[in-house]
């Protein structure tokens, strides 16, 4: 479940060991990995790889194994039934065993604004949105401190006119390397110790600006700007599988001996079972660890 670096890399293990594999794409094939721009740090590529290359390729290889995609989302699955059932789109299928990589969404800011104004100025992905016209040559909000806000916020200087960066709190979460890149940037203003209150103005049907409170004086203001870009990390996709699978408090699934699950003959990979590492690598090499999983898990029950 999961076509991602975790699902496509245990469905190219899977599909080697000759276990008939059927990749579920989700609502996003490719994964998460298919929205960013350049990957600089997978290795093997020195000059970097484009992210949805990069996804493409791992499909491809998976196919040449005799890996089968199908795009579809999994509604509801019966993991009491031997082989489990599942609901894909409407459909019924059956498997052995199941590799659960769903991956993870963004998180929300939880605002009523924010809510009112995604697609009309609130983003949650720079590279699919930040070249739209509304955004060219006018002010614009990221909000996070991560990797993924400084990566938004460099990617939009080729749109916007300023980039403000919104952190609550004084100092990056980022990776040394992007922090220091961002902060460099003459078009990227960090704004410290703030987050957003409200997303102005749902009355217009619009984003005309942020309301923002600096959580260290308590004092508000309000930024113009024509988009927001939110980059505040994310929530693993796993509603799915609550009350089924043992998960931690935030949603995670709990892997044990490896990345098995507490429901035998199911395995879980990538960033819905890590809130650690979560990088393109790591996730590939826990969807190899689980097809490895897989095969020794059937091996012993034909035995
Ligand atoms: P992240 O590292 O978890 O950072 C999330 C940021 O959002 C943090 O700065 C956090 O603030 C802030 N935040 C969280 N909840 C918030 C809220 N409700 N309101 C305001 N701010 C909030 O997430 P990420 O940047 O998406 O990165 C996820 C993983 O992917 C990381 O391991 C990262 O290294 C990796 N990644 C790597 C690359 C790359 O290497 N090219 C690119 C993107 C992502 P605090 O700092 O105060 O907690």
């Amino acid at each position: 479940m999961g076509s991602g670096c975790a699902g496509l890399t245990a469905a190219l293990y899977t599909a080697r060991a000759n276990l008939k594999p059927l990749v579920l794409t989700g609502r996003q094939p490719g994964g998460l990995l298919t929205t960013t721009t350049i990957v600089e740090n997978y290795p093997g590529f020195p000059e970097g790889i484009d992210g949805y290359e990069l996804m493409v390729r791992m499909q491809k290889q998976a196919e040449r194994f005799g890996a089968r995609v199908q795009f579809g989302t999994v509604e509801s699955v019966d993991l009491t039934t031997q082989p489990f059932a599942l609901n894909v789109d409407g459909q019924a299928l059956h498997a052995e065993t199941i590799i659960i990589a769903s991956g993870a969404s963004h998180r929300h800011l939880n605002l009523e604004s924010e809510h009112k104004l995604e697609t009309k100025g609130v983003t949650y992905c720079a590279t699919c949105d930040g070249a739209l016209p509304m955004f060219r040559r006018q002010p614009l909000v990221v909000v996070g401190g991560g990797d993924s806000a400084c990566e938004e916020a460099t990617y939009l200087t080729r749109f916007g006119s300023l980039i403000y960066l919104v952190h609550r709190r004084d100092k990056l979460r980022a990776s040394k390397i992007m922090a220091e890149r961002t902060l460099a940037h003459e078009k990227i203003r960090p704004v410290w110790n703030s987050v957003v209150t409200e997303i102005l103005n749902p009355a217009l049907g619009k984003v005309t600006g942020v309301r923002l409170k600096n959580v260290q004086t308590g004092a508000e203001s309000v930024l113009d700007a024509a988009g927001v870009f939110v980059a505040i990390g994310h929530v693993p996709n796993t509603q799915l599988f609550k009350g089924l699978i043992n998960m931690d408090e935030h949603g995670y699934i709990i892997p044990k001996h490896g990345t098995a699950t507490s429901v035998p003959g199911v395995f879980v990979a990538g960033d819905c079972a890590d809130k650690v590492y979560r990088q393109a690598v790591t996730a590939a090499g826990m969807g190899c660890a689980a097809a490895i999983d897989v095969e020794r898990f059937l091996a012993a029950r034909n035995e």
